[in-house]
């Protein structure tokens, strides 16, 4: 975040707390984005779950890329922003007899299926639609992410992908049901992953899975990778934007398509968080003999992350200069949760009550796990191109 927008924020005056999203940032990833995947013949389909947020999704809509759902209601969210059908896909190891009949009611591109049960459900309605659903099958290639370990998915004991014992099942009614197309594999084994050789890892499970299925007899046309492409949440100002030629790139060079196979991919994090902000306004500052509390006006409720995942964002004072003296604070928010807490221990210039805070790379899962626990207000929004200066 550069001065003159920090200066442009400081002196807009807008009520706190609220989010800020830099579109221009955003507009900057999104066509790095685009240009290294279209480079390679990848296709993108945004994770909506990760920002749904009516601006920052005109502009990803907008940029040409398809949309990843994991529920019925986004799936409806993406087709009335724009999304065409045909690159909306569905995922979720949870989806209601409902939501499905959504996904089928509008012939999106392809059910992210993670169980036999539900293969034979979605099976069931394609029949009484008189449909034909197109099939990834979620395989849980157990590849450790090495990342937090509510946000893993890919390990033989997480929730996610179809178990191992259960495959063979899924191919029979792939096999018997003429409402059901198998089309590939689908892969997201977490989120945040930092370590791009756990991407190489995955690729090389990718390419055993695809030639068993083929051995099956079972033409493999599509290979979805998911998402979880990390950022750093340390430095948003030295990374504002992942490096997407790398992680494109190790794909490229280790994922096999013997048949040409179109490789998709459903990245949400890597492309929201750094654009989003959250600024906040200090109420309080208390010192209990051993530690310094900074009691700020955003809560949980606003940014969850820190307090359902001990997540970290980089904290700092809206304006302050390299000079000041520091002290180290620990900045909690309003909620009557002791875990509604931003960060320990803080290294901040002197705050006082009145001072701005801003939570960096708070632009992917923020605004969208917002409560109004506590009967909290309504969100509230500045964009760069809606502050005066
Ligand atoms: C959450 C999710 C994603 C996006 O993950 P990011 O880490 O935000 O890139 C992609 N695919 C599936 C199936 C998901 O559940």
């Amino acid at each position: 975040m550069d001065n003159s927008l920090r200066a442009k924020l400081f002196s807009s005056g807008k009520q706190t707390p609220y989010y800020f999203y830099d579109l221009e940032l955003l507009q900057n990833t999104l066509s790095l984005a685009k240009e290294q995947a279209d480079k390679r013949g990848f296709h993108v389909h945004y994770a909506l779950k990760a920002n749904c947020n009516e601006r920052v999704l005109t502009k990803i809509q907008q940029e040409g890329f398809g949309a990843d759902c994991v529920s019925g209601n986004e799936v409806l969210k993406a087709l009335d922003k724009g999304f065409p059908a045909s690159k909306i896909t569905f995922a979720g190891v949870g989806k209601s007899d409902h939501e499905i009949q959504i996904a089928l009611k509008n012939n999106i591109f392809a059910f992210n299926v993670e169980s036999a049960q539900e293969l034979e459900v979605i099976a069931h309605w394609a029949k009484a639609a008189n449909r034909i659903a197109r099939i990834s099958l979620r395989i849980n290639p157990n590849v450790d992410a090495k990342t937090h370990k509510y946000i893993t998915t890919g390990l033989d004991d997480n929730k996610f992908g179809l178990p191992a014992i259960e495959i063979d099942k899924a191919v029979e009614t792939l096999r018997a049901n003429k409402h059901l197309e198998f089309i590939g594999l689908h892969f997201h084994i977490g989120s945040q992953i930092t370590d791009l050789e756990v991407f190489k890892n995955l690729a090389l499970k990718a390419n055993q899975w695809r030639a068993w299925f083929e051995e099956q007899g079972l033409e493999v046309k599509v290979l979805n990778m998911g998402g979880g492409l990390g950022v750093s949440y340390e430095d948003p100002d030295l990374n504002p934007i992942v490096d997407f030629q790398e992680y494109f790139s190790i794909f490229d060079k280790y994922l096999e398509r013997p048949n040409r196979q179109e490789v998709h991919f459903e990245l949400g994090r890597s492309m929201v968080a750094q654009c989003g902000s959250l600024v906040t306004k200090v109420l309080y500052v208390k010192d209990n003999g051993t530690r310094k509390f900074v009691i700020v006006d955003a809560g949980m409720t606003e940014l969850l992350r820190p307090a359902l995942y001990q997540a970290f964002h980089k904290i700092e004072k809206l304006q302050s200069s390299t000079e000041e003296t520091q002290f180290k604070y620990d900045v909690v928010g309003p909620i009557c949760e002791s875990s509604d807490s931003f960060g320990e221990q803080v290294e901040l210039g002197e705050v006082e009550r009145g001072d701005l805070l801003v939570i960096r790379s708070a632009g992917a899962y923020g605004e969208v796990m917002a409560s109004n626990y506590n009967l909290r207000e309504e969100l509230r929004f500045v964009y760069n191109d809606t502050i005066e200066s």
